[in-house]
């Protein structure tokens, strides 16, 4: 069987991974490099950093069972993952039970609304909540002001003008994954060497195997012949598709329902001295061009680059917004009073289909693994809801996998 898979993202490889012993597999990636939101810069000869920030969970099973299968489960590595809130220039740390007591902004009887909205979100059917809005859902368990004041900053910076379309399953959802942590904060997982081991991992298993990969590479136009698709002219028997469905339509592929995407950009730098008071993420409320602030090097914090590693985080719909990266750089400068000789270097990563906007009703948005002949899988898949993952991608390259295999047998 020959197979076409549009993009080199971890869904991609993902199911190539699983189809790679069965079929002639072909993957198509438009850009230089593997990885998708997944890809590295460079640092050194066998240094790599994430374009976007990454950590794994400790409920992300199915990342750890093919970090085993491909020999890097040893590289996973738990470490402290500490927070913060940024509020009218002074960084408050929210990591242990007693700095959120200490937290100003919110009053006491905030802090316990706050701590039974945590409890509740580990038992909750993120489903059920599809329809509810997250500011209405906050509103009725933690009243407006602690809506105000602490979770409408925070939806704001990640959904911007969507933010009162969100819905509380992403929300809870949210609140349950980053809320289980001990006493000293929450134990995240990074891997040694940096994701990038696990995109070449990969990639190596897909060579040995004889899998065609093709960079730089675009699917630019997809056809429907009688015998299945084919994709810039060439014919095969099976096509999966990993990227966002609105990428797919305008390259000819079926009509699907509009599943509201947004872009991230994300500026990496490489500082002198830390800025963040030792806190790995921290949360920034009100008017900067970016909604984060975090400090990898806070994270992994061995000394391994050499230097301090920090991302600024910003999200947008539709085009990257006039200026950002000047603006960026030029107010995180400021805020955080660095100055020009502390920055090593800088890079700016972008990319429109960041990922899904987990909007009231969302759930009727996910897509099928088959649609009009076509297989389709990645962000927009069941296993991506109600946020989008490693984990996510990795069951639902695995699962249009089993699609494709199905017919094969
Ligand atoms: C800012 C950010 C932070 C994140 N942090 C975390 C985290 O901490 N933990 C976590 O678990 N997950 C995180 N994620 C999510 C995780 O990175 C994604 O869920 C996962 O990498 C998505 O993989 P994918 O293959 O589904 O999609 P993508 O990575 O988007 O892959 C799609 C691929 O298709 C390619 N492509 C697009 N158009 C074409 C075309 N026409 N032809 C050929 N190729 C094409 C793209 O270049 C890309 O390589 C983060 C994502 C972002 C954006």
């Amino acid at each position: 069987m020959k197979l076409c898979i549009i993009g080199s993202g971890l869904t991609g490889l993902a199911a190539a991974y699983h189809l790679s012993d069965t079929a002639d597999v072909e993957i198509l990636e438009r850009s230089p490099e593997l990885g998708g939101c997944l890809s590295s810069y460079a640092l050194g000869p066998k240094t790599t950093i994430e374009k976007f920030y990454h950590h794994c969970f400790s409920s992300d099973k199915n990342l750890f069972q093919l970090l085993e299968e491909l020999g890097i489960n040893d590289r996973l590595e738990w470490l402290k993952g500490s927070t913060g809130y940024y509020v009218d220039g002074t960084i408050h740390p929210l990591t242990t039970p007693v700095e959120i007591l200490r937290y100003p902004h919110l009053t006491l009887i905030d802090k316990i609304r706050l701590g039974l909205l945590v409890v509740g979100s580990r038992n909750v059917d993120a489903e059920t909540l599809d329809d509810i809005p997250a500011r209405d859902f906050v509103i009725r368990w933690c009243g407006e002001h602690a809506y105000a004041s602490f979770f409408e900053p925070l939806l704001r910076s990640k959904f911007g003008d969507m933010h009162d379309q969100v819905s509380a399953a992403w929300l809870m959802s949210r609140v349950s994954i980053r809320s289980n942590r001990g006493v000293e904060g929450e134990r995240l997982g990074y891997l040694n060497g940096g994701f990038q081991l696990l995109i070449d991992r990969l990639e190596a298993h897909l060579q040995a195997r004889g899998c065609a990969i093709r960079r730089e590479t675009g699917a630019t136009a997809l056809e429907r012949t009688d015998r299945g698709w084919q994709v810039n002219g060439t014919p095969y028997d099976a096509v999966i598709s990993t990227v966002s469905p609105a990428t797919l339509q305008a390259m000819g592929g079926p009509e699907l329902p509009p599943v509201p995407y947004q872009g991230a950009a994300c500026m990496i730098l490489g500082l002198e001295r830390e800025v963040t008071d030792g806190i790995y993420w921290v949360n920034m409320k009100g008017d900067a061009p970016y909604g984060a602030v975090i400090g990898h090097t806070n994270f992994v914090t061995d000394g391994r680059y050499g230097e301090q590693i920090v991302y600024l985080a910003s999200y947008y719909r539709g085009s990257v917004p006039e200026n950002l990266e000047a603006r960026m750089l030029a107010d995180f400068r400021t805020r955080f009073g660095v100055a020009n000789t502390d920055i090593h270097w800088h890079r700016m990563a972008i990319e429109d289909a960041a990922g899904p906007v987990y909007t009231t009703g969302y759930r009727h948005l996910i897509q099928p693994y088959v649609k009009g002949g076509l297989y389709l899988a990645g962000m927009f898949s069941a296993p991506n809801y109600p946020e989008r993952s490693m984990e996510g991608s990795i069951i639902a390259g695995r699962a249009v996998a089993q699609e494709v295999l199905g017919k094969i047998t």
